[in-house]
């Protein structure tokens, strides 16, 4: 075990090329900073909760059972990336604007947690970011998941993905990305992607649109500027246990990137 630290972003629906005509300029420095893919795959259902079960499981629905936005509890339960670091003693924070989401972690996974309520606040993303890195400045926590959901609701459901209100609000989301690689980046390894994409005002499907998705690697353990293909979502958490030296549960799936 080392001492490295990973914060985890997920920016919901983000599709690549959503990111890359986000019209956002650190776009670029993102790709020059990251090992990154822009087709890699999410699991089907295309859906926020399955996908997330899936990435912090690194196992498919067939195994973790979650195929709606609805949680069930597992018959055979596996530990995710939470669990594993928790009993390595790693000190973990998550936050997040879609209060479902607080079943990726098992109830004494997390020492920090704020969930805002996306739909009563103009941009949850960006209270988020500064909730995250108030807390990182204080406590420096082992891993942080940052979770974004205005790209999804307010951006694609809205307004349809790839139109302007959608941009628009993924290009918020660069921003607060900006902001904790400025802060953090030296102290963190930080790790990018998204849940689903998505095509007129929906996802779910086994459309391209809705089951591409990017990943961005960005810390001392990968090469900057360097583009690969492919890679799966399962693949996230098996690569930050390997990074943070912690060891994979049997049940992962995935495979790491390093
Ligand atoms: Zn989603």
């Amino acid at each position: 075990m080392n001492n490295k630290k990973v914060i985890l972003i997920s920016v919901d629906g983000m599709r690549p090329d959503g990111f890359l005509n986000c019209k956002n300029a650190y776009i670029e420095q993102i790709m020059e900073k990251a090992y990154y893919t822009l087709d890699g795959k999410t699991i089907l259902p295309s859906v926020t909760l399955p996908c997330h079960m899936s990435l912090f499981h690194s196992t498919t629905p067939e195994r973790h059972g979650i195929t709606t936005n609805i949680y069930l509890p597992m018959a055979r339960p596996i530990n995710g990336l939470f669990e594993q670091l928790k009993n390595a003693g790693k000190v973990c924070a998550m936050y997040y604007g879609w209060e479902p989401l607080r079943d990726v972690s098992r109830p004494g996974s997390l020492k920090f947690a704020e969930y805002i309520n996306a739909y009563t606040e103009e941009s949850a993303d960006t209270s988020l970011t500064d909730s995250a890195l108030a807390r990182i400045r204080k406590s420096k926590p082992d891993f942080v998941f940052l979770y974004m959901v205005d790209t999804d609701e307010k951006g694609g459901h809205e307004n349809g993905w790839m139109t302007d209100g959608y941009l628009k609000r993924i290009s918020i989301a660069v921003d607060n990305i900006r902001r904790v690689i400025e802060e953090c980046g030296d102290e963190y390894t930080v790790v990018i992607t998204a849940d689903h994409g998505g095509h007129d005002r929906t996802h779910g499907t086994d459309l391209p649109e809705d089951t591409t998705i990017p990943m961005f690697y960005i810390g001392e353990d990968f090469e900057a500027g360097k583009r690969f293909t492919g890679g799966s979502i399962l693949d996230i958490i098996p690569t930050i246990a390997k990074i943070m030296d912690v060891l994979p549960a049997d049940e992962w799936e995935g495979t790491s990137v390093i």
